[in-house]
């Protein structure tokens, strides 16, 4: 079974992951598997799920690994996305979940897992002034906004602040990550697929640094 490419992409709140993927999502024609973009579609068509995920998002919380597991492996199974190969951005995002997954995908099938790499201070910075397009989810910034009016320049959404991008909200996800998802890069360290990747730079720049990573463990799967 020939691969587009099988990606995980791992890093901070605010390290650019979700503009990263767009880009590594063109560039290699695979989806974009965001975890948070699927619960905040849920929150958006007030489905249960969404209903019951609303409250711990807002507040930073992360939802239990069981249900965040269950409705990444439903995607998976949707247009035979580990035939075509995939990025997963936001999942895993615990061991119990990186376990979860190598029940179903072992980590040996995956190509790599880039870790985006950016100091905190940066990160905060980002934060505070992201915005982000309710219906595709581009990323924008109080000092880069769309052209017109807080309306989104590719699909002419809303461009708002996130509900979960409140300093407090903020602070506990970054919490959260060192104290949930850092101990991923170690458990894919020893896996031998991880590759870190330095996220501070312009966009393009950060994208070339990951592709170059990418290319040569696709190549390697080659040879
Ligand atoms: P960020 O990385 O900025 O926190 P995401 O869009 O990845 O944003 O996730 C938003 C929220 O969705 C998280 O704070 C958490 O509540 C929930 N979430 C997303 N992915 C997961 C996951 N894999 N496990 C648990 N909760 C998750």
């Amino acid at each position: 079974m020939d691969t587009g490419a099988l990606l995980v992409i791992l890093g901070k709140q605010g390290a650019g992951k979700g503009t990263q993927c767009v880009m590594l999502s063109r560039y290699y024609a695979i989806p974009h598997i965001s975890s948070g973009d699927m619960l905040r579609s849920n929150v958006r068509q007030k489905t249960p799920l969404g209903i019951k995920a609303k409250a711990a998002m807002d507040a930073g919380e992360l939802i239990p690994d069981e249900i965040v597991t269950e409705m990444i492996k439903a995607r998976l199974l949707q247009d035979s996305a580990i035939s075509t190969g995939f990025i997963l951005d936001g999942f895993p995002r615990t061991v119990s979940q990186a376990k979860a997954l190598d029940d179903y995908i072992l980590p040996n099938k995956f190509d790599a897992v880039i870790n985006l790499d950016v100091p905190q201070a940066v990160v905060l910075k980002r934060l505070a002034s992201r915005r982000v397009c309710q219906d595709c989810q581009a990323v924008y910034s109080t000092s880069m906004p769309p052209k017109v009016n807080w309306t989104c320049d590719i699909c002419g959404g809303e461009v708002v602040q996130r509900d979960d991008d409140t300093e407090e909200s903020i602070l506990r996800r970054l919490e959260l990550y060192d104290k949930e998802t850092y101990p991923l890069i170690d458990y894919y360290t020893k896996a031998n697929i991880l590759k870190n990747i330095n996220g501070v730079g312009a966009t393009e720049v950060v994208l070339k640094r990951s592709i170059k990573a990418i290319d040569s463990a696709l190549k390697l799967r080659k040879d």
